[in-house]
């Protein structure tokens, strides 16, 4: 069969296999490594904003965390205020919690979120950690975690809405919301609240649950101490509402506490220069000052450990991996018009959003069931058997479907039922095909049937 050419072709082959530099072949390795991935985006030009639905999904539903309910820890704020460099001692907590010693080794570089090389470019949108955290909560339950870096620009007035947009879809999206800032707490609650304004009017529960505002280079201790303590005084003292105030202010002041079940504030004090001036900085401990990583050692485990993390939870259901890729899919609809989205049409994306996700929770288990019966590797069974299976899990789809709590009424999520319904029938219609294919090979092996299919 080999031709004459054969030999040397072999031996190409070997030449090239051999030839393939070690580095090569550990490229597709390494690109497994978990990373950041950007599941939002925006371009610089129309302020158009795209979600990446393929990375979003292949980090949400990795098949041992989609079913899982979600954390969803956000950092959010403008470039250069230190998320990434606060997500990456996130990392460092997650990936060696049980040692007590998490927070690293005095000459180890800080790598995750900041892995970029150097060439980081300023893009507004939203990245997520490729690896969602399976952990086990006090309480027995597992959740999945996972870490989010938001970034807007405050860069010139064209980018003020991508910046209020890219605040909006991380609120809604994440159950654990830290908002760096420095002493601009006003404008951000603003953004906050405006958003969190419509849904109060419908929603029977505060909508958002824990928002932290984090001061970054604290140099009042001796006014306020550090950390929580001192976090909580200060921002009882800028949320305290006064006669003489702007009547907005009040507003602000006043509509926060509806918006989220829990506010709190830490103040972070000043990593030491060469953190902030060093160009060659690259994150040791080392140079990092005490007084930050003492405050950082109690930052970081009160919005992570396990006893700590909060489920992300939307009309007061909680929201599960899979699910939240739904509410990404909607939330990012309502933005990609030319303005800001009214209250009215969030709300609406929201029960949408809600309704699908229970659409595609019911169909999951629907067709997970029904390869139970006539799966790939199940044998042929009688049409009949067939159709009593379908429409047993048909019905216990739907009894799913109705028991999750949804929003919208009664006459809205009916359209999506009915939605449910059909898209149930139709998989039963792919599955009836299947189950004959199989029949005719087993048909086909009786001499009888064999005839009459050869002469058909
Ligand atoms: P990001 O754009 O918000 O992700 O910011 P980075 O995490 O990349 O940090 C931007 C710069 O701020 C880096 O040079 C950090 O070393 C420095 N930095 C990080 N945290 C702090 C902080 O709390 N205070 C100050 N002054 N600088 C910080
Ligand atoms: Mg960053």
């Amino acid at each position: 069969v080999y031709s004459e050419g054969t030999a040397s072709g072999v031996e190409e082959v070997l030449l090239k296999q051999t030839c393939v530099p070690p580095a090569c072949e550990e490229k597709p390795l390494a690109a497994e490594a978990a990373r950041p991935v950007q599941i939002v985006l925006t371009d610089d030009e129309e302020h158009r904003f795209e979600l990446d639905e393929g990375a979003l999904e292949s980090v949400l539903m990795q098949e041992h965390v989609r079913d899982l309910d979600v954390v969803v820890v956000s950092v959010a704020g403008a470039f250069r205020k230190g998320k990434s460099f606060l997500l990456d001692f996130m990392l460092r907590y997650v990936y060696n919690q049980e040692s007590s010693f998490w927070l690293g080794k005095d000459n180890d570089p800080l790598t995750g979120f900041t892995w970029r090389g150097g060439c980081e470019r300023e893009t507004t949108g939203i990245q997520v950690w490729s690896e969602v955290f399976v952990v086990d909560k006090p309480d027995g339950s597992k959740v999945a975690v996972l870490l989010v870096d938001t970034q807007g620009a405050f860069d010139s007035q064209s980018t003020i809405k991508d910046c209020a947009t890219v605040f909006a879809l991380s609120t809604m999206t994440s159950s654990v919301q830290v908002s760096t800032c420095h002493n601009n707490l006003l404008t951000k609650m603003e953004l906050f609240t405006e958003y969190g304004r419509l849904a109060m009017e419908e929603i029977y529960k505060k909508p958002f649950q824990k928002l932290m505002f984090l001061i970054r280079d604290w140099s009042y201790p001796y006014e306020h101490p550090y950390g929580l303590e001192g976090g909580k005084r200060f921002l009882e003292k800028r949320l305290q509402v006064k006669q003489n105030q702007h009547e907005e202010l009040q507003n602000v002041r006043k509509h926060i506490h509806s918006c989220f079940s829990n506010i709190s504030c830490f103040l972070l004090p000043h990593p030491g220069l060469k953190v902030a001036t060093n160009p060659c900085f690259d994150g040791r401990l080392r140079d990092i000052d005490d007084d930050f990583k003492k405050e950082l050692e109690n930052l970081v485990p009160l919005l992570l450990s396990p006893e700590n993390l909060v489920v992300k939870e939307i009309g007061g259901a909680k929201v599960t991996c899979r699910d939240l890729v739904q509410y990404f899919k909607a939330y990012i609809k309502i933005y990609q018009g030319e303005e800001l989205p009214h209250p009215k049409s969030m709300l609406q994306a929201t029960a949408e959003a809600n309704n699908l996700a229970a659409v595609a929770g019911a169909k999951d288990s629907y067709t997970r069931s029904m390869e139970q019966v006539c799966g790939g590797d199940k044998p042929y069974i009688a049409p009949a058997d067939l159709e009593r299976s379908h429409e047993e899990l048909k019905q216990s789809s739907i009894r799913q479907f109705r028991a999750v709590k949804k929003m919208g009424g009664e006459e809205f999520c009916r359209r999506y039922q009915e939605q449910l319904e059909s898209e149930l029938d139709e998989a039963y219609a792919s599955f009836i095909k299947h189950n004959d294919s199989k029949n005719i090979f087993y048909a086909a092996r009786t001499p009888a049937t064999l005839f009459a299919v050869m002469f058909a």
